[in-house]
């Protein structure tokens, strides 16, 4: 089956940035053929089944979430200003409320949520992993799915650590899969002992896949490992032998000048969460020094309970304003490398350049269509610009993935949002119960 996507602005995101405006995309089952300039004659154009006119709209690569927690959709909105939320309030809802039917219908609903935003990869970190990578599979989305690890009894698991157990087991389960890549997921250097923490680490080398954790988040684990060992949680991880390619860590807001050379020299990979950092008034990481040493970086949107939303364009938005306010540089991170952290940084971050991330031949058919003929996105001079500071996730008017479409006309194909949320909300009623609101 081939497919041409013509008369579209194409941001290519390849390593010479190249935009064909107005171009064409050729795409063969699941992958990219070929791409180019619209020729004069559209005769000239490649043969296709099926032609798909983008009326000038934006074509990207799909965008590329470093760090997500989709079954937390429950979440959303809940306990948004409570003071040190994750131990008062996350942790205990969770053991007491979070079930297996829970986590695959809101995994389901998130998924849905993200296509709808031009997510086409997403990392995520939970509980019932498996029933992630089930709805993953069902709903099309290529998913980066780590089972928790945790070293108190969580709500899949009532022995500490149990998680590298059922970790194994995804591991096992899903290696084949075209589209989920099982991942390792240590919750964070405070929350496992270093000896799980090893063990994960094993296991990740054992399966030659990512591990994954959060790193340099919270205030209290800074205070932790410096009254503990006097040393950063990063210093922890690098004495631990954790760093390394196959680490992603995610948030990383509190860097030393050292932090920062332990993770390039080690070529560790950091998903940004400033949606998730500065609503919790965590602080803004250094990302422009993190790039400057030359570590791979990403940006994540981490669950809807954190961030509220699992789209990008928020992201990009947030991720402007607070670099250049915090640098008081207007210049600092020009549109086009935020747009390139959300796609190429992602891909490369995760160690999936080669399969996704730019629109080049022979990659994977991962992409999106944004339309500019909403009111919001008149005048459109620079596409980047339109990315990042008109757009929002409601201009997605196509997702693709592995070359299906997923989102045609700004709607899901393979089900509806309507039975998505049906089907989540039926699930609910013991967890918003639990956590004594009305639903
Ligand atoms: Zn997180």
């Amino acid at each position: 089956m081939k497919r041409l996507i013509q008369n579209a602005r194409i941001l290519t995101m390849d390593a010479d940035m190249r935009i064909l405006d107005p171009g064409w995309i050729l795409l063969e089952n699941d992958t990219i053929r070929d791409l180019g300039e619209m020729p004069g004659d559209p005769a000239a154009l490649p043969q296709a089944d099926e032609r798909i006119d983008a009326e000038r709209g934006i074509v990207l690569p799909g965008l590329v979430n470093t760090h997500c927690h989709v079954s937390m959709m429950p979440f959303r909105g809940l306990g948004d200003d409570c003071p040190d939320r994750l131990r008062r309030f996350l942790f205990p809802l969770e053991n007491k409320a979070m079930t297996e039917a829970l986590v695959y219908r809101a995994a389901r609903y998130g998924a849905g949520e993200m296509l709808l935003a031009g997510v086409t990869s997403f990392v995520d970190m939970y509980y019932f992993e498996n029933e992630v990578a089930r709805a993953c599979d069902e709903m099309g989305i290529r998913g980066i799915l780590g089972e928790t690890v945790l070293g108190q009894p969580t709500c899949d698991s009532q022995t500490p650590g149990g998680g590298l157990a059922l970790a194994e087991n995804l591991l096992r389960t899903w290696r084949d899969h075209p589209r989920i890549r099982p991942v390792v997921a240590p919750h964070a250097a405070n929350t496992v002992s270093p000896d799980i923490l090893k063990k994960a680490k094993r296991l990740a080398d054992e399966y030659e896949t990512l591990l994954t954790l959060h790193a340099s988040e919270m205030d209290y684990e800074l205070a932790y490992f410096r009254e503990t060992f006097q040393k950063t949680p990063i210093e922890f991880l690098s004495d631990l032998g954790l760093l390394g390619p196959r680490l992603l860590a995610a948030h990383c807001i509190h860097l030393t000048d050292r932090d920062i050379r332990l993770l390039a020299g080690s070529e560790t990979a950091v998903s940004h969460c400033i949606g998730s950092n500065t609503k919790a008034g965590k602080g803004v990481a250094p990302i422009k020094k993190l790039l400057s040493a030359g570590v791979r970086a990403g940006l994540g949107t981490d669950g809807a309970s954190s961030g509220n939303t699992l789209d990008l364009f928020t992201q990009f938005r947030l991720f402007a304003s607070f670099h250049k306010t915090k640098n008081r540089d207007r210049s600092l991170f020009p549109a086009s490398e935020i747009v390139a952290l959300g796609t190429r940084g992602g891909a490369k971050a995760l160690g999936m350049e080669r399969e996704t991330g730019s629109l080049e031949p022979g990659k994977k058919a991962d992409l999106v269509l944004v339309e500019t003929k909403s009111v919001n996105m008149f005048p459109c001079y620079d596409p980047y610009s339109a990315l990042v500071y008109s757009a929002n996730a409601s201009n997605v008017e196509m997702t693709i993935v592995d070359g299906e479409i997923l989102v045609r006309d700004k709607r899901l194909i393979r089900t509806d949002t309507g039975k998505l949320r049906a089907e989540m909300e039926e699930e609910m009623g013991a967890f918003v119960r639990a956590a004594g609101v009305q639903g």
